[in-house]
């Protein structure tokens, strides 16, 4: 049911603080063996059908419950993932964790809502097309948000009657655990989730190239999301649906400061949303020349105002980042802007932050040479340029010159000008006049090489764990 019952000792995980550098706890790590057994058996349940098998209806019923028991769990849920990956207490119960709970929710009560088709075929044939779950489906996920993602993934998977293989990331395996024993609890049937802790070189290659799993859904860096498309290929061309990363912008119209503290407001959860090691972070920021100025020194005296510090403590808005290597990456690319000739506003040095932990303080750059990484690179971190421009083309020029598309913001009173920039910007989501993904009921997926295969959150989500079967009859 859970990483607790594997039973093959090769290889461990040490959970460490980000905070602190202390070892949390260790977790035993899944081998290539474990992996195999454990598709084995999960497509043994899903061929009993004993989950596949019950009507939608009652499949929701086991989800809903397990939604009430991660509410009632939402605190011990919120200090897991809080301690594990670092990310501020007030964030994990106020975004993480009732976001979860909610994607549970709302996949649980869209159990019965997907419906097949009827195709428009002539009187002498009846055509339907139904949607069918895969059998064996996997998920491997980012740590940045470990609940959230599993809460996306988990929810549709289950309740289209797959069995499914689930692997955390390695920094952050305790909240996925947790899920699983929660969702025992609640009546799930042993063997339809397992999670699998493990490390991406043994556990997740392991899955991506297990001939039984027909369907993986991965979240987590492009480099990854790439070796793992090469592995479905390679092997049983299972379907794979891809989350990668992102270099978002946030396009700021030359009216855009009429949304006075609104707009400052929401650059700064943009930019430094779990340390800026968000997805969908907006870490360039885009400005009509005209309100440059006035906007760099209100987004800097604002990114200045955050309270940085330990993550367990609610009044902490920046915490530590994951890891020394995340700290030196974002280091040596803030570094190398810096000089070449680029401007700092704030941030740059960890001065006066806690020693303990990877902590990097939040960093507003302008002036960057064009090509260089904090430009185009996704750095994972506190780090924001700042770039102008005179015209709307310029404008969409900027925002589309990284190789990524998954998100975007723009801030204006035209209708027209919104209406203008969101076509033109390459982004699986464009949001106008707020920093948002939208809610559960619309899709979330990137294009370019943000995105591949298939969309996380609303019916859309489906897709990813459904294949579709025509069943084309004769009927004269
Ligand atoms: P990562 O790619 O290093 O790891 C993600 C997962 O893949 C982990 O579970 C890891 O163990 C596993 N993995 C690593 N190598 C593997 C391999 N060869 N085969 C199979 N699995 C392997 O990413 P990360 O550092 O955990 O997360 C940060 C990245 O995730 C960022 O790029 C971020 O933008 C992205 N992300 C994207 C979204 C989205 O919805 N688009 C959401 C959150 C995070």
């Amino acid at each position: 049911m859970s990483g607790t019952d594997i039973t093959d000792t090769e290889g461990t995980l040490d959970v460490v603080n980000p905070a602190t550098g202390e070892l949390i706890t260790t977790v035993t790590a899944a081998s290539e063996q474990d992996v195999a057994l454990a598709a084995e058996r999960a497509h043994k349940v899903f061929a009993s059908g004993v989950w596949a098998g019950r009507s939608p209806r009652e499949r929701a019923a086991v989800l809903l419950r397990l939604a009430g028991l991660m509410e009632r769990d939402a605190e011990f849920l919120a200090r897991l993932d809080c301690e594990d990956a670092g990310k501020p207490i007030t964030e994990c119960r106020t975004g993480d964790v009732p976001g979860a709970i909610e994607s549970m929710r709302w996949f649980a009560e869209a159990a019965d809502k997907v419906f097949g088709r009827v195709a428009p075929t002539g009187h002498e044939s009846l055509g339907l097309v139904s949607r069918e779950p895969v059998g064996v489906a996997a998920a491997i996920l980012p740590w940045n948000y470990p609940l959230a993602m599993a809460a996306w993934k988990v929810g549709p998977a289950l309740a289209a009657g797959n069995s499914l293989l689930l692997k955390p990331a390695e920094a952050t395996p305790r909240s996925t655990l947790h899920l699983a024993a929660l969702a025992a609890e609640a009546g799930l049937p042993d063997g339809v989730l397992t999670v699998l802790p493990g490390h991406g070189t043994v556990t997740g290659t392991a899955l991506a190239r297990n001939p039984l799993v027909r369907a993986l859904s991965f979240t987590g860096s492009t480099a990854t999301g790439r070796r793992i498309l090469a592995a479905a290929a390679e092997t049983n061309f299972k379907r794979v649906s891809l989350e990668m990363g992102g270099k978002s912008p946030q396009v700021l119209m030359a009216d855009a400061l009429e949304y006075g503290d609104e707009l400052i407001d929401n650059m700064i959860e943009a930019a430094f949303l779990t340390m800026g090691q968000n997805c969908t972070a907006g870490s360039r920021v885009l400005v009509h020349h005209s309100i440059a100025e006035e906007v760099l020194d209100r987004f800097t005296a604002a990114a200045k105002n955050l309270t940085v510090g330990d993550p367990a403590d609610a009044r902490t808005q920046v915490g530590p980042l994951i890891s020394r290597a995340a700290f030196d990456r974002v280091a040596a690319a803030v570094d190398a802007a810096r000089s070449a000739g680029a401007h700092l506003h704030t941030g740059g040095l960890p001065h006066g932050l806690p020693s303990r932990g990877a902590y990097y303080p939040p960093t507003v750059i302008s002036r960057a040479p064009a090509g260089s990484d904090v430009l185009t690179k996704e750095l994972f971190g506190p780090v924001v340029t700042v770039q102008t421009f005179t015209s709307e083309d310029e404008a969409v020029r900027l925002a589309n010159a990284t190789e990524y598309g998954l998100a975007a913001s723009v801030w204006t009173r035209g209708l027209d000008a919104a209406l203008r920039l969101a076509r033109g910007i390459e982004a699986g989501v464009v949001s106008v006049n707020a920093y948002s993904e939208g809610d559960l009921t619309t899709p979330f997926g990137g294009w370019k090489q943000s995105g591949f295969g298939g969309a996380e959150k609303s019916t859309d989500a489906f897709a990813q764990w459904t294949r579709e079967k025509t069943v084309w009859i004769r009927t004269r």
